[in-house]
């Protein structure tokens, strides 16, 4: 059902996010506004990211590696543009360091950039505290929501256990480090 109204939506803090991968030309700098960081297991497939189930999957299926991604939200500076930046493992093995160091990545000062200005070149991460108070930051954005969405899958899934819209019962599950995965034993 369509849902019309005259006013905007009083939480619009999951609009305007853009998922992002490191630059190779131009660092990327910016505020981190989420605690942590959220990741899983993805395939490279038709010039696009997708998550993988893991169990029934046809990229697994086809041969297809995964690779684990993690996606963190940040507001850039200069500009205030916000994104959601994929990082490989070894990129977010740099971040896991900053969040035991400071015991949360929210307001950390973020750098990250590709040396070799190569497309696929290592990153290199480098967080500090920024000072800002974190009332003054906006608010985390759902990273699973938007990633969703911009993944095409139908988050009302979630909602529910997953018995909304006919959708098959319990189609998505969150795993043991919070990732929502489709579940392998539902029927797709
Ligand atoms: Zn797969």
């Amino acid at each position: 059902m369509i849902s019309w109204t005259n006013t905007p939506p009083s939480t619009t803090s999951d609009c305007g996010y853009r998922l992002i991968r490191t630059p190779p030309f131009k660092p990327l700098r910016g505020i981190i506004l989420a605690d942590d960081l959220l990741g899983t297991p993805t395939h490279y497939t038709k010039g696009r990211t997708l998550p993988c189930p893991q169990g029934e999957c046809e990229h697994c299926a086809n041969g297809l590696p995964y690779r684990w991604h993690a996606y963190v939200p940040i507001l850039c500076m200069p500009g205030k543009e916000r994104v959601i930046l994929e990082m490989t493992a070894l990129a977010a093995d740099q971040l896991k360091g900053y969040h035991s160091r400071f015991g949360t990545l929210r307001g950390l000062e973020v750098y990250a950039d590709r040396p070799s200005r190569k497309p696929n070149g290592r990153i290199v991460i480098l967080a500090k505290a920024s000072g800002i108070p974190d009332t003054e930051l906006p608010v985390a954005p759902d990273i699973r929501r938007i990633l969703l969405h911009i993944w095409g899958i139908d988050d009302a899934a979630i909602e529910d256990n997953g018995r909304r819209r006919n959708m098959p019962a319990s189609r998505f599950k969150n795993n043991d480090v919070g990732n929502v995965v489709l579940n392998p034993s539902a029927e797709l």
